[in-house]
């Protein structure tokens, strides 16, 4: 291990990492887990109560964060903030692409601005906000690593969820293209592609018989904790996950082994 004792493999002391939507549901635990990594964090979402909640909490537990006031389809906002980031914090050199938005309804029953705000937070903002990112690391001469967060279904599908599976599916292959393109200058791209977890973006599905019967389908019988997503993000955040690029790491308790 080159001299790295199992105790640092996982350690973000020193690193910045900017967490798009972490006021709630699993970006407020990606922010939480890399701050108690040692991280210090850029919490950034549009609704500032619910980031001020995060920020208190990593601060509870004497950690570093603050809350930066973006929505990701915002071109102009987005080079602000990464401009008082690096102001307070230095270059951020781990990004979570974690914002999203699911609107769901039939194809054929889709508004067009549905379907374009659906592509405009869950695809279009994460290759925004990582090249942004990434062209910022370029220029400091540093490394850095890039975190997707996809879905089961960017690989597999659903019925009634169509946008939103054009998106996770494209930022599968977006993960894919990044890696190839910044891998050579030593930033690595990779995405978790998160199964079942219960928060605001699901609220009431897994009480509808649509859901049990998905829960069903599970090999785990369960929906996950958030808490079960960290260790997927540590390793793609920290040296442990040195060699790991280009990858889609499931977290889903075996859902994508089942046929449904
Ligand atoms: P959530 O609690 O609704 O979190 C989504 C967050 O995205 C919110 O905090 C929201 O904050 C932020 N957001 C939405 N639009 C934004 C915008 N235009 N600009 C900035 N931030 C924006 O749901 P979640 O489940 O934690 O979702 C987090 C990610 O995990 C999403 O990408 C989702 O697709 C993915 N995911 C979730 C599951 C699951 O089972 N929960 C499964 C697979 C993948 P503001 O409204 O304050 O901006």
């Amino acid at each position: 291990m080159q001299g790295a004792t199992l105790e640092k493999l996982f350690d973000l002391t020193g690193r910045v990492a900017l967490v798009t939507g972490a006021g709630t549901g699993l970006g407020r635990g990606f922010a939480l887990t890399l701050a108690a990594a040692g991280a210090t964090v850029a919490v950034a979402a549009r609704r500032s109560d619910r980031l001020a909640a995060t920020v208190n909490e990593i601060g509870a537990q004497d950690g570093t964060a603050a809350a930066f006031s973006l929505d990701v389809t915002d071109r102009e906002r987005l080079a602000v903030v990464f401009d008082e980031i690096e102001e307070r914090f230095g270059v951020v050199d781990i990004v979570v692409n974690n914002a999203g938005i699911a609107r769901s309804g039939l194809l054929t029953d889709t508004a067009d601005a549905d379907w374009d705000a659906v592509i405009d937070v869950n695809l279009t903002a994460v290759h925004r906000v990582g090249a942004e990112a990434v062209r910022r690391l370029l220029a400091a001469g540093r490394a850095g690593s890039i975190i997707n967060i996809a879905s089961v279904l960017g690989v597999r599908v659903s019925a009634g969820l169509g946008a939103y599976i054009a998106a996770k599916s494209a930022v599968v292959q977006l993960t894919k293209a990044q890696a190839l393109e910044w891998g050579p200058r030593g930033i690595r791209a990779n995405a978790i592609a998160p199964g079942y977890f219960e928060t605001d973006i699901n609220t009431g599905y897994f009480d509808t018989p649509a859901g049990q019967a998905m829960v069903e389908r599970i090999p785990l019988r369960r929906i996950g904790e958030i808490e079960e997503l960290q260790g997927a993000l540590l390793l793609l955040a920290s040296n442990a996950g040195s060699y790991i690029n280009g990858s889609i790491i499931n977290v889903d308790g075996g859902h994508l082994c089942s046929s449904l």
